[in-house]
């Protein structure tokens, strides 16, 4: 197994929440000599930092040889995915089995996160500050936690009803204990002393948590060549993680060069931690003022002299449903990294429409650079669509398009991609830090 993808399923395997892939990264950012930008007063050509915002959104920056108001190279991929979250008051104890009460987050087919074992993954806040790190029930534990299903031999009001209703997501909820006695409440005791043993922590320090439910166990190839990888939160760490690795095995750039990895991407990019905010306009501001001189139009020329390549995922040709896909206008498994003009749906509502200036410097850099690629979109125009952080960036005036891997049964909690795309995703996002 190549390095890259070896490297890539650990990381995956390993950080399956935001605050995990902020914390992974800065490591492998510090490793390769950037710095905390709050710890350096004055930047120069050649200078790497990184800042993080709320530990959920990390921007990191290699400072280039050429004035910065000429604009950057950006990667912009996010690393928030798909999952269940905790609700403030989660545990309660129903006709003796104990629950742990969740709210889904983006976008998830329901039916999908039912009977097999998922793991908890979060943090949570005590009244003085003091962090506790959670992760239960994950392979490294000798338990896990899971959603049951009524038995088939029961089931036929529910086989009658659509996938969207089967399960609702008011019963998403984990199973995490029984109450074999008959004192009320005894199960959900029992499973809150074992939180105050273990943690630390009281019932009531749910209400100042962030504990996300996500499948448990490792990422791993799939398929007989091994030339797959099945692993939750691919949409979208397949593109932030060769996003990172391409920008930290870069060196010696002549426009500056960054790399944003943000949450909230699959709520709409919405709250403090998304692209929809000023997070980066603030953080270039700091990079700016470091670099001397500051002023407000630098940090507008900068941002609107950038040009962008928003590493998002795109649905792959399923070839058991070709009557979704417009077969000349899909990606397809295993022939290399997606460059999408249109996300957004049906009338490209949504949507950044990449200008095809742009496309044209994008096609002479990867052929300089031997990067195959495929241009595509989503699927069939009628079928939906969806949106990316683009149009975010785009607001700026900047170029920008989607550039990604494909990924078969996106947004499931097991995903599926190629070894081969995301070779080549890196590899292309190497070369566009380096396009002039
Ligand atoms: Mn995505
Ligand atoms: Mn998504």
């Amino acid at each position: 197994m190549k390095n890259t993808i070896k490297d890539y399923i650990s990381f995956i395997s390993a950080n399956k929440t935001e605050r995990e892939c902020v914390k992974a990264s800065a490591g492998m950012a510090e490793e390769k000599g950037y710095k905390r930008l709050e710890d350096v007063t004055s930047l120069k050509a050649g200078d790497k930092v990184y800042t993080t915002i709320y530990d959920k959104s990390i921007i990191l920056f290699q400072i280039g040889s050429e004035d910065i108001c000429r604009g950057m190279n950006i990667l912009g991929a996010h690393i928030d995915s798909p999952r269940l979250d905790l609700k403030m008051k989660p545990v309660y104890e129903s006709n003796g089995i104990v629950y742990f009460n969740t709210h889904y987050y983006g976008g998830i087919k329901k039916y999908q996160w039912v009977t097999h074992p998922l793991a908890m993954h979060g943090v949570v806040f005590r009244k003085d500050g003091s962090r506790i790190d959670v992760v239960l029930g994950e392979d490294g534990d000798d338990f896990t936690f899971a959603i049951s299903d009524i038995l088939p031999h029961i089931a036929q009001d529910q086989m009658k009803k659509t996938a969207a209703e089967f399960i609702p997501g008011e019963d998403l909820d984990l199973v995490a204990g029984l109450n074999t006695g008959d004192e009320k409440d005894g199960g959900k005791k029992a499973v809150l002393d074992i939180l105050r043993e273990k943690y630390g922590m009281e019932e009531d320090d749910f209400l100042s948590a962030e504990i996300e439910i996500v499948p448990a166990g490792r990422a791993k190839l799939l398929g007989l060549r091994g030339d797959m990888v099945i692993g939750y939160g691919q949409d979208d760490r397949v593109c932030s993680f060769t996003s990172l690795d391409a920008l930290l095995e870069t060196e010696g750039v002549k426009r500056t060069a960054c790399c944003i990895l943000t949450d909230k991407e699959e709520v709409g990019s919405t709250g403090a931690t998304g692209m929809n905010s000023l997070m980066l306009e603030n953080i270039v501001a700091e990079v700016v003022e470091r670099l001397g001189g500051y002023s407000d139009l630098k940090v507008r020329r900068c941002l609107q002299n950038s040009y962008m390549l928003s590493s998002d995922v795109n649905s792959a040709l399923d070839p058991l449903n070709m009557d979704l896909y417009d077969a000349g206008n899909s990606s397809r498994l295993g022939h290399g990294v997606v460059f999408n003009k249109y996300t957004g749906s049906r009338g490209k509502s949504g949507a950044s429409d990449a200008n095809p200036e742009f496309i044209a410097k994008l096609r002479k850099c990867m052929e300089d650079a031997d990067v195959g690629f495929q241009m595509a979109e989503m699927a069939k125009v009628d079928v939906g669509g969806g949106g990316t952080i683009a149009k975010f960036a785009a607001f700026y005036g900047m170029q920008v398009i989607d550039a990604g891997v494909s990924v078969l049964s996106m947004h499931a909690p097991f995903e599926i991609t190629s070894t081969y795309d995301i070779q080549s995703a890196k590899d292309c996002y190497k070369a566009f830090l380096k396009m002039e």
